[in-house]
């Protein structure tokens, strides 16, 4: 019998996710074990008591749960306690039997993720050898991100203009977004953690900037060091390289049912969609549409222009990639997949394929440059500011710099709106108009994310003269 190909599991896995978490929508209700479960977390007892009156009421919108919420805490408490409130008042127990699968997946990729570019980078760039080729390298990597991304922005530009999704928004629909924007580093910090103080820390907390930084030097050093020590470095991070891709393929296997467990959960904790649809349907579509001719359109083109490949073949071979970039809404949890795809399907080196994507997953968001600026112009246009040519000039170059220090974690690009919504003086508020829909537009920019890091493996490959499988 035929093999089940994998990208087949993983699409009918999406599918059964989908109506799963349509057939089992979550709601909020507090009992007696969530208030226990509270009491335990510390929260107070005081609130606990006013908490009580609402034991065993059920509600099935998360807003509606929160605004009742307000007759029994004041605003400073639910603000400070939202998160554990809401994970104490999750009701869905059919979704909990099955979102562990997810969790698992999703910790097992993590697990991956360090080892990997650590081992990969070191000893990609050990083997680019002389600084001559990884200057030149480095070079041309860092400029196919940036001019791709701003394609990116100026489609996103264009659709924004041309839709005006903004107008007329409905601004009752904002939510708070205090705390989520607290947490955010500056960009004179984000430049100076590039070089991790302690680099296990770094790796501790998944600073990938300062991950990179570290793993280039180390393999750069390698090449300077006596030749035995050298070639033993190099055969270790290779040997440890290849162990991880060995891992990787086999946590892939296991993708069906980390997609299903992740994309189920997602959906059903989705509060009611029409709404959001009604409401926020035109500034999805922009977003959407500028994504997906970028996708299927530009980086095409490019791969076929400029990298002499084939641009859909290319992408069947990442199918796997891209579908878990899409649950994951991470493009570091994708990256071993994206390796894996770009090496043993497309066949670009290891050398390329470790220098240009975990660079890529960290620096390189064409997905998310084009969301910063849609969302921005979003939101000028539902406060009814009116912005002057100079002020989109700066919307794009804070886009571009937004996506570049977005991590590849869910929600960075959402976080990193402040940076473009500061410089052009628009309200943060503004993002709370945007929260409810930013998972679901997360997952689609991931997606693009990812497609335009394995493109530009391709491209940086084939400038490098090799020969590849698409
Ligand atoms: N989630 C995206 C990624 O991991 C980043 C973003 O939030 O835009 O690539």
């Amino acid at each position: 019998m035929k093999k089940f190909k994998l990208h087949w599991q993983i699409l009918v896995a999406f599918i059964l996710a989908i109506i799963y978490g349509i057939l089992f929508p979550t709601s909020y209700c507090l009992t007696e074990k969530s208030l226990m479960d509270l009491e335990r977390n510390k929260f107070p007892v005081e609130h606990i008591e006013n908490l009580r009156k609402l034991e065993g009421q059920k509600f099935e919108i998360q807003k509606d749960f929160l605004g009742v919420l307000n007759n029994y805490l004041t605003d400073e408490e639910i603000k400070s306690h939202q998160d554990k409130i809401i994970s104490a008042a999750y009701y869905n127990k059919p979704v909990s039997y099955i979102s562990w699968m997810g969790d698992l997946f999703l910790r097992a990729l993590k697990m991956i993720i360090i080892p990997l570019i650590f081992s990969s980078l070191a000893a990609g760039v050990a083997s680019i050898g002389s600084s001559g080729n990884l200057g030149r390298l480095g070079l041309k990597t860092i400029s196919y991100y940036i001019i791709t991304s701003l394609i990116a922005i100026l489609t996103g530009l264009l659709f924004v203009n041309i839709l005006k999704p903004g107008i007329g928004a409905d601004l009752n629909f904002s939510q708070q977004v205090e705390g989520l924007i607290e947490n955010q580093r500056s960009f004179k910090d984000t430049l100076l953690h590039i070089v991790p103080d302690n680099i296990f820390s770094a790796m501790n907390n998944g600073d990938m900037l300062a991950i990179i930084f570290f793993s280039v030097l180390f393999g750069f050093f390698i090449t300077r060091v006596r030749q035995s020590y050298a070639d033993a470095l190099t055969k270790a991070l290779n040997a440890i390289f290849e162990v991880m891709m060995k891992i990787t393929m086999f946590v892939i296997l296991f993708a069906p049912f980390g997609v299903f467990g992740i994309v189920a959960k997602v959906v059903s904790d989705q509060d009611d969609l029409i709404t959001l649809m009604s409401k926020m349907g035109l500034y999805m579509a922009t977003v959407i549409i500028g994504l997906v001719i970028h996708t299927t359109v530009t980086l095409p083109l490019i791969v076929y222009f400029i990298g002499k490949a084939r641009p859909f073949k290319h992408m069947n071979n990442l199918s796997a990639a891209l579908f878990t970039a899409f649950s994951t809404a991470s493009s570091n949890a994708t990256l071993p997949l994206s390796m894996n795809g770009v090496e043993k399907n497309s066949g670009v080196s290891n050398k390329i394929t470790s220098f240009v994507l975990p660079l890529g997953a960290t620096i390189n968001m064409n997905g998310t440059a084009l969301y910063e600026c849609v969302a921005a112009i979003f939101i000028a246009q539902a406060y009814g500011v009116e912005m002057t040519f100079v002020q989109q000039i700066i919307i794009v170059v804070t886009a571009l710099l937004a996506s570049i220090g977005a991590a590849g974690i869910p929600m960075a690009g959402l976080v990193m709106m402040t940076i473009v919504l500061n410089a052009v003086g628009l309200p943060l508020e503004g993002i709370g108009l945007i929260l409810a829909v930013d998972r679901i537009l997360d997952m689609f920019r991931t997606v693009v994310n990812v497609w335009g890091d394995c493109c530009g493996a391709v491209v940086i490959a084939k400038s490098e003269g090799e020969k590849l499988l698409v």
